[in-house]
């Protein structure tokens, strides 16, 4: 079962062990590089918890009681999941604690409480948990220090360093690593990410361990596309007409369909914003000016956002282009 999940087979002994010896935690903070399959190991020892038919120290879920039937298709009710919403940088206090009209009755705060429908316990997976805010994480402080009778909660994040003191210290860390890459070559070859073993070991080397990163790389004008970008921002001097013409070329040079293009458009939109984070770390590092960078980032969340709520492509594209060249002019008017 746990083929499903590969490079990972030291966590899932780990795992084996603190069932065994009926020490399983509450809370658990997994960390490690994204893409190297820590949201597929949670979902499986969340089935693995949950099978009705197997003991769970074995930590082998049956594969075909209802409750794994449910959990395989994404459907269990006592799988709470939450992560960012679309086109939103943090994880919001509404999700854990409902709307300001139904606080304390929504959010998962509210639903891990509630009794488990099928099995033992309930199981909340929390990712992006680089993305708290101190009010969206004051907000799970109360159901980690007093949990539910056999709940389990798993959040996701990058690194360690990333993460509140406060939900650390309230947590079990497990760190993942880069997956090897004779098993990230055959996931690659598997997602049909490249077409040949050659190809995809090549891309492999190149991934540090990271699904994600292979999907990226494996497109190349994608790349380029981010660095002509990265290079315009970075010379303070946006040629915004151009790089827009530039940019629509290339995202219609996707394909036909509204959905590729939109997908090619809001990886752009991803890498260019992550590429500007980069860059806010070294400005702090240097002691310079982030504003301009930080307002930038946050007109790429807002795209992205945008994007999603179908907006118009050329002018969404355009508006976002012009709105990133006025944070440089700002930047520079505020500097004088
Ligand atoms: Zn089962």
């Amino acid at each position: 079962m746990w083929q499903s999940v590969q490079g990972h087979d030291a966590v899932v002994e780990q795992f084996r062990g603190t069932l065994a010896a009926g020490r399983l935690a509450t809370t658990y903070l997994f960390v490690g590089p994204e893409g190297i399959g820590k949201r597929a190991f949670a979902l499986q020892l969340a089935k693995a918890l949950l099978c009705t038919a197997s003991d769970p120290t074995q930590l082998e879920p049956c594969g075909r009681c209802e409750s794994c039937v449910l959990a395989a298709a994404g459907n269990h009710p006592d799988v709470l999941l939450i992560k960012r919403q679309a086109g939103t940088k943090f994880l919001k206090v509404e999700q854990f604690i409902g709307p300001q009209e139904r606080r304390n009755q929504e959010g998962l705060c509210h639903d891990i409480s509630l009794r488990p429908m099928l099995g033992r316990r309930r199981v909340a997976i929390i990712d992006d948990a680089d993305w708290f805010t101190p009010e969206s994480a004051n907000c799970l402080l109360k159901t980690l220090e007093e949990p539910p009778p056999g709940a389990v909660i798993i959040l996701l994040g990058t690194s360690r360093s990333r993460q509140l003191l406060t939900i650390i210290s309230r947590s079990q860390v497990i760190r993942f690593q880069p997956l090897p890459d004779d098993v990230l070559s055959s996931l690659i070859l598997t997602a049909g990410i490249v077409d040949n073993a050659a190809a995809a070991e090549e891309l492999a080397a190149r991934s540090h361990g990271s699904l994600t990163l292979a999907r990226q790389l494996a497109d190349a004008a994608l790349w380029q596309m981010r660095d002509r970008f990265a290079a315009q921002w970075l010379s303070g001097e946006l040629d915004a007409p151009r790089l827009a013409r530039e940019v629509d070329e290339f995202i219609n040079a996707a394909g036909k369909e509204a959905d590729a293009r939109r997908q090619r458009f809001r990886q752009l939109l991803n890498l260019v914003a992550a590429k500007l984070s980069e860059s806010l770390r070294q400005l702090a590092a240097e002691g310079r000016p982030a504003d301009a960078t930080l307002a930038a980032i946050d007109r790429c969340l807002e795209a992205e956002e945008q994007l999603d709520r179908n907006a118009n492509q050329s002018t969404l594209l355009e508006s976002w282009i012009d709105d990133l060249a006025t944070c440089q002019v700002q930047a520079k008017v505020a500097a004088r």
